[in-house]
């Protein structure tokens, strides 16, 4: 997938070109270069409050600025960081990171923080987010940790652990790009979830009946476990109009704002911005 050029300019790098000039050695010991240069940069993507429409939730995205490539989307590096075990040190600093930036956000809007299968598998991301806790000072009801499927393929019983002892301090599970693996439904049944994220596929095929079959099935399996419901990728009125009336708690999409570094997306002309946009009365076509 080929991003779009980031408004600071830089272009997420193409990934075919990337793994053409170099293998996989050679970008494992970069990538290892990288972590301790301190390479990689968290970018900050709202999400929304569906009904009082003010930002709910940033969600920490990261990105390797690389000194000859550019900025690299994290669909090119975390798969390889997880294969070479260097997701380890890269996670402890997005965490560590992530919770020192939220502490300065106004103490009603949360952290959302993307986490790997491997880490869980490590054993220790319970205490790689009680450190980050407990350097940053950040509450822990303040963060969401996202997983997806891909964490509960195995060694259920572990997981089952760490997600308890993260819910007894107070933190949210989230169940990332829910539609998209093989039994979503009964995740929702054996895990401890306090929200479902719908993958972005679904929101962008909303047109097809078969999309918007999902959708609606997910609000209703949410919301008779008594969980919320964050649609994402959101990217015209139309799409967040659809969803809204479906009954999602939260949205979250370019419409609203793009994912941003830290000292831009904490800028009040653009929390000003997207409010002022989500604001627009619902007859307000696509742009
Ligand atoms: P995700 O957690 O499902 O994040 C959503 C992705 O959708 C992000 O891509 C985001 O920029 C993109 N997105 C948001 N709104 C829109 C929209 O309206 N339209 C479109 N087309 N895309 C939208 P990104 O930042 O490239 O991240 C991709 C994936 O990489 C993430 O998917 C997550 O699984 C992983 N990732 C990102 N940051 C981290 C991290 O810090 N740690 C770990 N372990 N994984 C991460
Ligand atoms: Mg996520
Ligand atoms: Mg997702
Ligand atoms: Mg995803």
């Amino acid at each position: 997938e080929v991003k779009a050029a980031g408004r600071d300019g830089h272009r997420l790098y193409q990934p075919a070109m990337l793994e053409a000039v170099k293998g996989e050695k050679a970008l494992e010991a970069d990538l290892r270069r990288a972590i301790t240069a301190r390479e990689f940069e968290l970018h900050y993507q709202p999400i929304l409050d569906v009904d009082t429409r003010t930002i709910h939730t940033a969600e920490a995205l990261v990105r390797w600025r690389h000194p000859v490539d550019g900025l690299i989307a994290p669909d090119r590096f975390i798969a390889l960081a997880e294969r070479t075990g260097l997701i380890q040190p890269l996670s402890e600093w997005i965490i560590q990171q992530a919770c020192l930036d939220a502490v300065s956000w106004p103490p009603g809007v949360q952290l959302a923080v993307n986490v790997s299968a491997t880490q869980f598998k490590r054993g220790n991301l319970f205490d790689v987010v009680m450190q980050a806790l407990l350097r940053s000072g950040l509450n822990p009801r303040r963060l969401q940790i996202e997983v997806t499927e891909t964490v509960l393929l195995e060694q259920q019983s572990e997981q089952l652990q760490t997600f308890r002892r993260l819910k007894a301090i107070g933190a949210t599970l989230v169940l990332d790009d829910f539609g998209t693996g093989f039994s979503s439904a009964s995740y929702l049944t054996n895990f401890p979830f306090d929200k479902i994220k719908i993958d972005k596929s679904f929101i962008q095929g909303l047109h097809r009946r078969e999309c918007a079959a999902v959708i609606a099935s997910a609000v209703a399996l949410a919301k008779g476990l008594g969980i919320s419901v964050t649609a994402e990728g959101i990217e015209t009125e139309t799409q967040f109009e659809d969803v809204r009336s479906m009954g999602i708690d939260f949205a979250q999409g370019y419409l609203f704002g793009r994912p941003v570094p830290y000292d831009r997306f904490m800028c009040p002309p653009m929390i000003q911005d997207d409010l002022s946009r989500v604001r627009r009365p619902a007859t307000v076509g696509e742009n």
